[in-house]
This record gives C-alpha cells, structure tokens and sequence, in this order.
C-alpha cells in the first residue's frame, strides 16, 4: 500500500472520530521554554521568545503566548529569565575517543615550559608500574614561554624525559598530532639507533652528530607508535574496553559541558563505529555522532557493506563518510606547500599518504554514496585534493549534491578559492587554530602567503562557499566559545595578538559555521542546525547574547544548559 493511501484512511478514521480527547493530548508539549532570548537561525523569525518541545522535536517556535497553548497537564516549564539561548553547538572536526582518552592522560595544552611537561611527567612516573607506558599529548614548543638550554629545530634533548623515567617508556604527541616526543626507554624499545634511518613520510629529527633527539615527525612516529601497539597488544581485550568506553564517557561529559549537542568525528576504526551504533541503538549516548570511517583502501574496500549506516537509533548515528589524509600540520613542517618553507629552506613539507591510495578511497566513496573528507593543510594539499574530486566529480556528473570535503582547508593559494563554491566543495575549518598557530604561521609561510591565503575565511565566505567550523579536539580544547572568539576576532585571547583580521568571519557567520553549516556539511541540516518546527529539539543556552556582546564577552559567556533531544543533559 502506498503511503498516499494509508494518509488517507488514517485521516478519515480521525475525521470520523471526531478528533478523540488522546488525540488532543498528543498535541501538547513536553517541555516549554520560554522567556528566553532566541536566535533560530531562521530567517523567517530569527528571534523569539519560546519554544516547545514534544518527543525530542521542536513542536513551535514564536511567542510565550503561542507556546503556552500547548501546554498540558504534563508539560513541564522552563523559565529562561530572558537569557540567550539558540542551536546547540555541532563539534564540525573531532576526534571523539581521541578527546576521551586525552582527559584520562597526560595534557600539556596549557604547558607554558619544557620544564612544566617534565615535572608532569615525573610524578606519572612516579605512581606508574615499571615497565607501563606513560602517554600524553598537546606540547608544543612554540607555545613556550622559557628558552630552552639545548635545541635543535626548535625541539628540546630527550636527556631530562629519560632521566625521570628510566624504566617507563614515554611517548607524548604534540599538539598538532603530527610529531611526537619519545624517552630513551621507548626508543630502545622501538629499536631506534643512530643507522636506523628515516622512513619516507617522515623524519627521525637528529642533532649534528646523528643522534635522535626524541622527536618523530610525521610518519616516523610509527616506529615509537608500533612499539606501544606492541605492548598495547599485550593487554586484554576486557582492559582495553574498559579504557574505551571510559574515555567515551569522559567525551560526552566534556561536550555537554561545553554546549555541544552533536559533534563530527573525523576518523574512526570499524570496532569503534560498531561500538557507537550500538551505543545509539540501545539509547546511550547522550549526545548525537556523526562520523567519518578511516582505514586504508585495502582494509575498507571489501568492507563497507552496510554503509552508510544513516540516524542509527533516533538519529544519534550515522556513518557516511570516509577520511583521508594528504599532508601533515604546518607547525611540525608537514604542511605540503607549493612553494618552499621560510624557514626550511628548500623544503615543502610531507605528502604522507600516496596519491593513488587517496583516489582508490575517492572511487570508494563514490561508489558507495559516501562523502569524501581528506585532511589537507598546505596550498599543494589542497590543490591536489581539489584536483582529484574535480576529476571523480566530472566522471560522475549524473550523482548531484555530494558535500565532499577538505578537513582544514588552512593554506590556500588565491587561485583555488573559488573552486570550493565552483566544485561545491565545503571547506570544514577549525578557528582556533587560526589563532593557536598565528604566531609561527608567518614565520613558516612568509607574509604574503599568510595574509592572502591563511585561514582565508572572508575570501571563501565572498565566494559563497560554505564554512564547517570545530576544534579538532583534542588537538584543541573542544571549547565552541573560544573557537567562536577566534572566528569573530582573529585575536589571541591571551596576548591580544591580531591575525590579518580582515579575514574574520562576521557573528551570524560563526554562529552558522558552527550549527547549520556544520549540518549541512553532514547532510543533516534537514533536521538540525537550526530551531525550526519538526527539527531535533537540540539547544543551548549562554549567559551572553553572542550577537551582540563585546568581543570579551565572549571569553566569560558561560554555558547554562545543555539540551539534547528535548532533555536538559547539563546545567551549570
Ligand atoms: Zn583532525
């Protein structure tokens, strides 16, 4: 039977029933808020007073008298004493486990000193069983504050990290995830010697006399990474559970802390998407994942029945998309350039995974109706991945609106800025970032690249391309407040430093970046991003009116309430 014909009989027997007392019951809400200050982001009225909330939709958004009409006997109220409230923050690119597991290590995000990263470290190694390894991410030495006494390349010696743990193998990432720090007992582990030479991809960062430093760059990381898969393997599968979906729970915690109601996670293993889609299925994330599944070509290309996996479990799951990589970040010199380095001369960064492999899982994604999100940094990155979409775009003009992505987007060369809007290409940007690299960007780049094609987010914005915005979590702190400072300012919240602020995104386009923009880059924006009759019931309220308080403002705005689904999942 068509669904025309079961409208219809349905209709009649409600008709014939005279619209019965249930009936009317259903109509009523669940929740009302009202006496709030709404921002829709819907034109039509972008701002009101109340909304009502019934099964986890948005049953009406318009005036407390309009919303008190559905009130019922059951219908709870919330009285928002005129605070700010408006769609809940969509995380844009993410690494949900990976944000999980950086609450339960080490973080040296706010490490202003070597000195500070060293001291952390000796007391985890302190309580630590010998032989367990110490982890921890987020260092970066252009963050830090004192100089220090041996370099090379801007990075410390191992010698002080191998002195306080002798016995514990350590391996910290740095912030961008793109290098990281290893102790003398995890490069013994790993078997690193001064012959063991740098693989290609990668670098393996040496003094003048040949000896490793402790750091691994890009693809080298995998010598000190295989050596605690390796140990990693030792432990039981109960164990390494147990870890995980600790540090899921530690993720959603952390997002609702910060008013995020859905978040893009950009790269996950098969084990873990299985683990989320049964999570949506039985009701337990409090939050909705939207992720992107990323292995190499030969493990996926047999594999991906059954994807895209689309609104699992009342819409808090769906897979359907694929992440890959060409380049590395521009602070650990990855960043694949057209044109060298400033300060590496005659070097142009790392294309870290082969191009034929990106367009075996471009070909993938096509075939399988999936959207294609690969990690690009530098202006050559970016080209490249703009050439091979053009290229499976052309030969498969018959498919439509296809969102494809380019994760991060960062380095532009003008020319390739209006191919975005010409390819329907969405540019998925992370703010903070703008602001977290400012102060080395010119110094990688140079001035002219810098203020032409950095973060260029009013020529892309200009060209009518659309703009996904998140934090990279936990590259960055998840935090979408001081995401939205960086995007509205371009400024450091801590020293004020200014980054070519004329490319700074006006308020209603942060606000939009972060909430139907990032919806629409996940082709969801049919029932989020915005507060709209029959969407998901998914909002935030704020101590402060982000349209229209000052710029410090901004960094006090706190997060009232988190609501999912119609359900207030935090409260400060
Ligand atoms: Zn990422």
């Amino acid at each position: 039977m068509n669904r025309f014909l079961i409208f219809l009989i349905f209709s009649a027997f409600f008709f014939w029933s005279g619209c019965a007392p249930e009936q009317k019951e259903a109509q009523f809400a669940d929740l009302i808020l009202h006496n709030g200050n709404f921002y829709t982001l819907d034109s039509l009225q972008p701002r009101v007073e109340a909304v009502a909330i019934r099964d986890g939709r948005i049953l009406l958004v318009g005036s407390a008298e309009e919303a008190m009409g559905l009130r019922g006997d059951s219908t709870e109220l919330i009285d928002l004493q005129g605070q700010f409230a408006m769609p809940g923050f969509i995380e844009g690119h993410g690494h949900f486990s990976g944000l999980g597991y950086s609450l339960i290590r080490l973080n040296f995000l706010e490490a202003q000193s070597w000195d500070e990263i060293v001291q952390m470290v000796t007391e985890a190694a302190e309580k630590a069983e010998p032989g367990t390894w110490i982890l921890g991410r987020g260092w970066h030495q252009e963050k830090w504050t004192e100089p220090l006494e041996r370099s090379v390349l801007g990075y410390p010696y191992h010698y002080d990290l191998s002195e306080v743990s002798p016995d514990n193998p350590v391996m910290l990432r740095h912030a961008s995830g793109h290098s990281l720090f290893a102790n003398e007992k995890a490069m013994e582990l790993a078997g690193v010697t001064v012959e063991t030479p740098s693989p290609s991809g990668g670098e393996i960062v040496r003094d003048s006399r040949g000896q490793a430093i402790g750091v691994f760059e890009e693809r080298a990381m995998n010598l000190i990474t295989n050596a605690y898969d390796e140990y990693a393997a030792g432990l039981s599968e109960e164990a390494k559970a147990k870890e995980w979906y600790q540090a899921i729970e530690l993720a959603e915690e952390e997002c609702l802390r910060n008013g995020i109601t859905s978040f893009q996670d950009a790269g996950s293993k098969f084990f873990e998407l299985s683990r989320y889609e049964e999570m949506a299925e039985k009701g337990e994330l409090d939050l909705r994942l939207w992720a992107m599944v990323r292995h190499s070509y030969d493990r996926m290309k047999d594999s991906l029945d059954g994807y895209p996996k689309i609104d699992v479990g009342n819409h808090y799951f769906t897979c359907r998309a694929i992440k890959s990589e060409v380049d590395g970040a521009l602070g650990a010199f990855g960043a694949w350039l057209l044109r060298a380095y400033n300060d590496k001369k005659g070097f142009t960064g790392q294309n870290t995974t082969p191009i034929p492999e990106v367009k075996n899982i471009a070909q993938l994604a096509m075939d399988h109706g999936m959207q294609m999100c690969v990690h690009a940094i530098g202006d050559r990155a970016n080209r490249v991945v703009l050439n091979i979409y053009e290229e499976q775009f052309n030969a498969n003009s018959d498919k439509g609106d296809l969102r494809w992505r380019i994760e991060h987007a960062q380095h532009l060369d003008t020319a390739d800025i209006p191919r975005f809007r010409k390819l329907g290409v969405i540019a998925s940007m992370q703010g903070i970032h703008c602001t977290s690299d400012a102060p080395f960007v010119e110094k990688r780049l140079g001035e002219q690249r810098s203020r032409l094609g950095a973060y260029p987010w009013r020529s892309l914005l200009d060209n009518g391309v659309i703009i996904a915005n998140g934090t990279d979590a936990p590259v960055e702190d998840v935090d979408p407040l001081a995401c939205f400072y960086a995007s509205v300012t371009r400024k450091r919240a801590d020293s004020g430093f200014e980054f070519f602020p004329e490319q700074r995104m006006t308020r209603e386009e942060a606000i939009y970046s972060y909430t139907l923009g990032n919806a629409y880059a996940g082709f969801e924006d049919h029932f989020k991003g915005s507060l709209h009759t029959g969407k998901v019931a998914d909002i935030v309220v704020l101590s402060h009116d982000l349209l229209n308080c000052t710029d410090e403002e901004i960094l006090e705005a706190q997060v009232l309430k988190t609501i999912v689904d119609g359900k207030v999942k935090y409260e400060l």
